[in-house]
């Protein structure tokens, strides 16, 4: 089966993922398997599939995609990332407790001190950009290590291999969401990870037209407990929307090839702006961490975040207001660029003293490049900067 085949190049792998031509009609693409249960000959005597919470044809091409563009042995598809997310919270138990990064995307945050820290789950949010605030945390009760690197919107990155390896022989498992970076730039499995997590709504599906979840993890018991989850809480896609991710993966080696292109570009035109304060964009020499996004990545990405010299809140909504290519959007990781202001969109739910301490202020501006021309999304931001 080709993508078990490891020596791949990604693209090769992207494009035939989970896919096998239909053995009743030769179809190169799956089908769109539209039934909630199936026919069976005799009691029991069925093809494999019974009912389609549990699994679907299609769901389950999808699935092996999955498992095969991070690496991995086992992939989970969920209804949206944070049903992923929150089926992995599911496998703790009260007195658990989890060390996470301190800048984790908004509604990861949310679910954790609304949902599971009342529970009885203890929280340490740590500043995993230095191995050593996770070690400090680590005790006998930790059960999870939640890590996004790169993060989201300071760029800011973690090593995960020197995170697993600090959890070597240690009973907790590390999560990655690799959702910024794509298996296509960074394969956290590889690195020692024991789960990856993504939203298939960003980079997976790529055309901005589905919301979904992924889990990826390399060993079956680990596997199994997910599985169960999925299972009993129902949180799936749909077929249709399973297929509309099958097809946008085929492209992913190519769209992040070109959003690494434009992120390149624009971030090193940006740094170079009179009218731009900082960019963040791990690819820049001298970016906090750069040396360990070069080892761990493959290339920096398309998510960029940059301040203006002028750091009212007029002078950034402006520039944001102002754009006609860049869409003005909460997302990312679609064809077309974002634009949006973190401070009063995105991060808007995270408390203003928290904002200010991880450096989310009024000036903000976080891109996501999509895979248009580099110029005309350069030009687009320069008259918006001058707007
Ligand atoms: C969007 C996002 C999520 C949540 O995923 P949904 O598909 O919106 O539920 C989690 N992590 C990161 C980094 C994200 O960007």
């Amino acid at each position: 089966m080709s993508n078990e085949n490891k020596t791949q190049g990604f693209s090769t792998l992207a494009v035939h993922a989970g896919v096998e031509p239909d053995p009743g009609t030769g179809a190169i693409m799956t089908p769109v398997y539209m039934t909630s249960t199936y026919v069976q000959e005799g009691i029991g005597q069925h093809k494999g599939y019974e009912y389609s919470r549990s699994s679907n044809p299609t769901r389950d091409a999808l699935e092996a995609a999955f498992a095969a563009l991070e690496g991995g042995q086992h992939g989970l598809a969920f209804s949206s990332g944070l049903a992923a997310v929150d089926a992995v919270m599911m496998t703790l138990r009260p007195g658990d407790e989890v060390i996470a990064g301190d800048d984790l995307y908004g509604g990861t945050r949310r679910l954790f001190t609304t949902h599971y820290e009342p529970l009885g789950i203890r929280f340490h949010f740590v500043d995993t950009q230095d191995a050593a605030n996770v070690a400090a945390a680590l005790n006998d009760r930790t059960r999870l290590v939640w890590l996004e690197t790169p993060t989201n919107p300071l760029m800011r990155i973690t090593d995960i291999a020197a995170v697993a390896q600090l959890l070597e022989g240690h009973s907790a498992k590390l999560a990655v969401d690799n959702t910024f970076a794509t298996p296509a730039l960074q394969r956290p499995l590889e690195c020692g990870a024991d789960i990856v997590m993504h939203s298939v709504t960003k980079y997976l599906g790529g055309h901005s037209d589905v919301v979904m979840g992924a889990l990826m993890t390399k060993d079956a018991e680990t596997d199994a407990a997910l599985r169960t989850l999925q299972n009993n809480v129902g949180a799936i896609p749909g077929p249709m929307d399973c297929f509309l991710v099958l097809r946008g993966i085929k492209t992913l080696g190519i769209r992040v090839r070109q959003h690494c292109v434009n992120g390149r570009a624009i971030a090193e035109w940006l740094a170079a702006h009179p009218k731009v304060e900082k960019v963040y964009w791990p690819g820049l020499p001298g970016s906090p961490n750069h040396d360990v996004a070069a080892r761990q990545m493959n290339d920096f990405g398309g998510m960029i975040s940059f301040t203006l010299a002028d750091d009212s809140l007029a002078a950034s909504r402006k520039v944001c207001e102002s754009t006609k290519v860049f869409a003005l959007a909460e997302s990312l990781g679609g064809v077309e660029s974002l634009i949006e202001h973190p401070a009063l969109m995105t991060h808007a739910s995270v408390p203003a003293d928290q904002r200010a301490k991880l450096g989310i202020n009024d000036s903000l501006i976080r891109i996501s490049c999509g895979v248009e021309d580099s110029e005309d999304l350069i030009a687009d931001l320069a008259q918006a900067l001058d707007a």
